[in-house]
């Protein structure tokens, strides 16, 4: 591939993940350029200066709140779609833009920005996270590999919903009676 060709690339995937609302830093990271250059190419885009600011670096956020974890997981749902019918050479990074493309036209993307879904993606290819299964819903979610197994608890099943209609994990898992898949359905619309 020619350099202009190479430079073109850039610019149009830059593009496409600065309007998915990424800083100056995730350009630095997905495109494995210097800050400076980072800085520059944002700016050309953008017709503004970058935000600064660390990327999320919080592994423990995913298990914070139900809703961190519906999120991630519908995320990270989205991505393992699109990655198990791409063929085994295809680039990661652009992987994770198209799907986190698709997870903003469906979800509301101030509760889970670009950035805190390119550390959940960090995250899982090194391992700390993985996907699994409720017994009770059968929904996929995702949890933290190192916790114990009373600490992985199901978004939809493992809550309560408060009198401010915030979603909280419970403190005691209802496993005498267990939610019914329609049930979860319900609750999951609700989001
Ligand atoms: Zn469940």
């Amino acid at each position: 591939m020619n350099k202009l060709r190479e430079r073109q690339d850039q610019y149009i995937f830059a593009e496409k993940i600065v309007n998915l609302g990424g800083r100056a830093t995730l350009l630095e990271a997905l495109l494995g350029i210097n800050k400076r250059a980072a800085s520059m190419l944002f700016k050309a885009i953008a017709l503004q200066s970058s935000r600064g600011g660390l990327l999320p670096y919080d592994p423990n956020w995913i298990v914070k709140t139900p809703i961190n974890c519906l999120h991630s997981s519908y995320f990270y749902s989205i991505f393992h779609n699109i990655e198990m019918g791409s063929p085994k050479e295809a680039d990661k990074k652009i992987l994770f833009v198209g799907a986190y493309a698709i997870y903003k036209t469906i979800f509301d993307s101030r509760i889970f920005p670009i950035e805190r879904a390119w550390h959940v993606y960090l995250q899982i290819t090194c391992g700390n996270y993985k996907f699994t299964q409720c017994t009770r819903c059968q929904c996929q979610y995702l949890t933290v590999k190192s916790y114990p197994v009373l600490y992985q608890n199901c978004p939809v099943c493992d809550v309560d919903i408060d009198s401010h209609k915030r979603r909280r994990w419970t403190q005691r898992r209802r496993m005498i009676s267990p939610i019914k898949p329609s049930d979860a359905g319900t609750l999951l619309k609700r989001v």
